[in-house]
């Protein structure tokens, strides 16, 4: 086997407590993967400092994830990696579906223009965390990664924890405010805490063969139900950097792990794949089976469940680190909020429903795709093939298609924190929905208007109202400026003259038109965006009184309500 990438080693340092006694810290993440990682930094970026405790001190060992989508992309953008990530990945946006010899079909997951980010990039987990790790030691006073420190005890009370913590130098103790448990799908301290994660254990085994190779294929995903050279299974390829090439060989339930992992029985197949003439190594060999489950709570007192160690779905899709940092991101801004004292604790219960909605969502996608890839019976298959068969000329039968539905962010309907939307919008946007990019200019310099909506909450206006509503317009978002100091304003310009002197506002155009289409804006229109960038509220008539009780709302203040008058209402 050849190597493409060498594992970094990062330094272990005896941590204080082991000289000093029990250390104190607002927020300790066990786990320093994806989850983790991302945590610690947008935990920084909202002011909040944390111990980020791994049992490792590397990145990722081998392969795992490759495909990393577009919203998560834009994540870690805000959080000042995803652009490195991007140069470094290979980009796509196409995929194909192939059914014996044949494609059936192709399909394109960004068609249009206008979107900084790319639809997906294939990048190899550990390029991925090793950015992250990169990115988090730009924080040293807010960041205190530990190398080589497992936990190894947990007492979690209703108002802080307690952590063992095990190193080469032996033991210490750890009292925190908060924990992010981000240790993984087999996560002790779920384990420790004797909390379930129950779902449904699919028992095909799929082989990941990645080899090395010069190859003039496209950089698309191409997916083949049962062909020739792999019969009554499937395969996926993938383009990741340094000319890797990832190949996904479904091998069925009864495989003999250890025997499909040896060189001798791989080679076969990736030759009858690739045709005898072409020149390989292989990089990396492993055999996989999943799980597609999740935690019934992701919240244990005040132990907050992220990433695989809150839900786990399978690798079709690209739903796992994806839909994990779409969870960190969620969590991160309230947490934040919450130890700032600038929102009741009770916001952190719309981490969980929020993301258990996201959770249920992923493993639905997951689950399917994984039936329509590993047919249980013959007459399911018989069904399969047919609709394969049917997609190469019927556009109808490609719905029914499913090779994986690739990742894309959730959108939070039902959330506490939203405020109700007129039906005077087309759905796209609608409160709980994850933001849409788009080229804007600022005093005449191209920039991105997620770049704007950064973290915090933002209210973006379309000013290009008539000269007879601009002074009322003006005096309702001059009372939510004043009775809502972090909200800031985005006019969409050119505005009148009374809508030029407002404090904390930015003038935006919209040269091209994307942003007006995409969030379908009229004058006066008006988003109320959330410091994870998804919307909270929209009206086409903006009062300072909406703007503001949405802002409440969206900072939990109703959940305490609802929760003291429920305990009022047990009290009688
Ligand atoms: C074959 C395969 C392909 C995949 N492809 C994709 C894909 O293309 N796209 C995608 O989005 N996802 C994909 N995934 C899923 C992705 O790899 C996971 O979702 C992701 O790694 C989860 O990140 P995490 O940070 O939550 O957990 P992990 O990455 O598992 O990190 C957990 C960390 O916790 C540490 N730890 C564990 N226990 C302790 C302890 N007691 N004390 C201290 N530290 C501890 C571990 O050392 C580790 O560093 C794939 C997975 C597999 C297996």
């Amino acid at each position: 086997m050849v190597r493409t990438y060498r594992n970094p080693e990062f330094p272990y340092t005896p941590p204080p407590e082991l000289e000093g006694g029990p250390g104190r810290c607002p927020v300790a993440i066990v786990g320093a993967g994806p989850s983790g990682l991302t945590a610690a930094i947008d935990l920084a970026r909202h002011g909040v400092a944390s111990v980020v405790l791994d049992d490792n001190n590397t990145v990722s060992i081998g392969s795992r994830a490759i495909c990393f989508a577009k919203r998560t992309l834009e994540i870690l953008d805000r959080l000042g990696c995803g652009e490195a990530m991007v140069n470094k990945g290979v980009t796509w946006q196409l995929g194909k579906v192939f059914f014996h010899d044949r494609e059936v079909y192709r399909f394109n997951l960004l068609p249009e223009e206008g979107h900084r980010m790319p639809a997906f990039i294939n990048l190899q987990q550990y390029y991925a965390e090793e950015y992250l790790v990169r990115r988090a030691q730009a924080f040293p006073e807010q960041i205190d990664l530990r190398w080589k420190n497992r936990i190894t005890g947990i007492d979690s009370r209703p108002d802080g924890t307690r952590l063992t913590v095990d190193t080469p130098d032996g033991d210490y103790a750890l009292d925190c405010d908060y924990v992010l448990a981000a240790d993984g799908a087999n996560s002790g301290i779920r384990d420790m805490l004797g909390l379930e994660c129950s779902g449904q254990v699919f028992n095909d085994r799929f082989l990941i063969a990645d080899v090395v190779m010069k190859a003039e294929f496209p950089t698309e995903r191409w997916f083949w139900f049962d062909p020739p050279f792999h019969p009554g299974q499937s395969v996926l390829l993938h383009k990741q950097p340094d000319d890797v090439w990832r190949i996904d060989f479904q091998l069925g339930p009864d495989a003999d792990p250890d025997e499909e992992k040896k060189e001798e029985n791989i080679r076969p197949r990736v030759q009858a794949m690739l045709g005898d003439d072409v020149d390989f190594q292989l990089e990396w060999a492993s055999v996989y089976t999943f799980r597609c489950r999740k935690m019934d709570s992701f919240i244990y007192n005040r132990v907050l469940f992220i990433g695989d160690a809150s839900a786990q779905v399978s690798p079709f899709g690209a739903r796992g680190a994806n839909g994990g940092i779409q969870g960190v991101e969620n969590l991160c801004w309230k947490l934040g909020r919450v130890i700032h004292g600038e929102a009741p604790e009770e916001l952190l219960a719309s981490y969980d429903a929020e993301r258990q909605h996201g959770a249920a969502e992923n493993i639905g996608h997951s689950t399917r795709a994984t039936d329509f890839i590993t047919p249980k019976t013959p007459t399911i298959r018989a069904f399969r093939d047919a609709a394969l068969q049917l997609s190469e000329h019927y556009p109808f039968a490609r719905a029914l298609v499913n090779s994986g539905r690739l990742s894309r962010p959730c959108v939070y309907d039902g959330s506490p924190l939203n405020t109700g939307d007129s039906d005077a919008f087309p759905s796209l946007l609608r409160p709980g929905s994850p933001p849409e990019d788009a080229p804007v200019t600022v005093h005449g310099q191209q920039t991105w208007w997620l770049h704007l909506l950064g973290d915090r909450f933002h209210l973006l206006v379309d000013g290009r109202v008539g000269v007879d509503t601009a002074d009322g317009l003006a005096d309702a978002l001059r009372a939510v400026l004043d009775a809502v100091p972090e909200v800031s304003l985005r006019l969409v310009g050119p505005v009148p003259h009374a809508l030029r002197q407002l404090p904390r506002s930015t003038i935006v155009e919209d040269p091209q038109g994307y942003l007006a289409a995409r969030h379908d804006l009229r004058p006066g229109t008006a988003y109320l965006f959330r410091p994870d960038q998804h919307v909270a509220a929209r009206w086409r008539e903006l009062t300072a009184g909406r703007v503001i009780d949405a802002h409440n709302r969206a900072l939990g203040h109703s959940l305490r309500t609802s929760q003291e008058e429920r305990h009022a209402a047990a009290g009688a």
